[in-house]
């Protein structure tokens, strides 16, 4: 089974997928991680990338499709990859199909976080995640445990683009752009709509829920 989860940058969607990678034993494509790695790792491409991003603008789609295929392609993650922040635009939708097609797979249920702008601002801001284990906290919502080895304050990082001016024009941009795409999945009969405003508890009972359904 493959599946993609949307949802505007800070909706939640890293936040689920790594709980829906445990339960269902799934592999979690970030595109937003592939691409800070290559901008860590300093290679070219990731130079540009990182000018891109910080300016809050989309990479090329060139570019994400060569680092999507590579992963597609790799034999421990056949149909059961997670695709979060992919694809942003009806281009890359169609494009991932024939990505897939190729690999004799399919996308199997697109999952959209549904939340406010209002919302994202104050999860923007007070998200950061341990450089340790990977885990994500928010210093309003969801603080990291005290006391806690692995993630203490020492280990947990605020990502250079969590800015509230970045998160309007990142929110903005990717409602936009997306649009297109939900339509296309829409028509396809893949897609379902979650409330991503309630709690993390919450959202990860609904969204289990309807991948129980598809499994069947
Ligand atoms: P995305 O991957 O969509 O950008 P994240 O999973 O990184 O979003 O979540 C953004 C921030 O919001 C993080 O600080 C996270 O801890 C917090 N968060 C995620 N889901 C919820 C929720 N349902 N309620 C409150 N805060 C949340």
């Amino acid at each position: 089974m493959n599946l993609i989860i949307f949802g505007p940058p800070g909706a939640g969607k890293g936040t689920q997928s790594k709980f829906i990678v445990k339960k269902f034993n799934l592999f979690q494509l970030s595109t937003g991680d592939l691409l800070r790695n290559e901008i860590k790792n300093k290679s070219k491409v990731g130079v540009e990338i990182a000018s891109i991003v910080n300016a809050g603008s989309l990479v090329s789609d060139e570019i994400v499709s060569k680092l999507i295929e590579s992963v597609i392609i790799k034999k421990e993650y056949n149909n059961r990859i997670i695709f979060d922040g992919y694809p942003r635009n009806l281009s890359q939708a169609k494009n991932l199909n024939s990505i897939l097609n190729k690999c004799n797979q399919k996308i199997d249920l697109v999952l959209k976080l549904s939340v406010s702008l209002e919302v994202i601002k104050k999860r923007i801001s007070g998200r950061s995640v341990c450089s340790m284990c990977g885990k994500i906290y928010n210093l309003y919502f969801n603080p990291a445990p005290k006391n806690s080895e692995c993630c203490s304050d020492k280990y947990l990082q605020k990502r250079g683009d969590d800015t509230a001016d970045v998160a309007i024009k990142r929110y903005k941009t990717y409602e936009k752009s997306t649009e297109p795409v939900l339509e296309f999945y829409k028509k396809h009969d893949l897609l379902q709509i979650v409330n991503g405003e309630t709690s993390i508890d919450q959202i990860y009972k609904e969204i289990s829920q309807k991948i129980d359904l598809i499994q069947g």
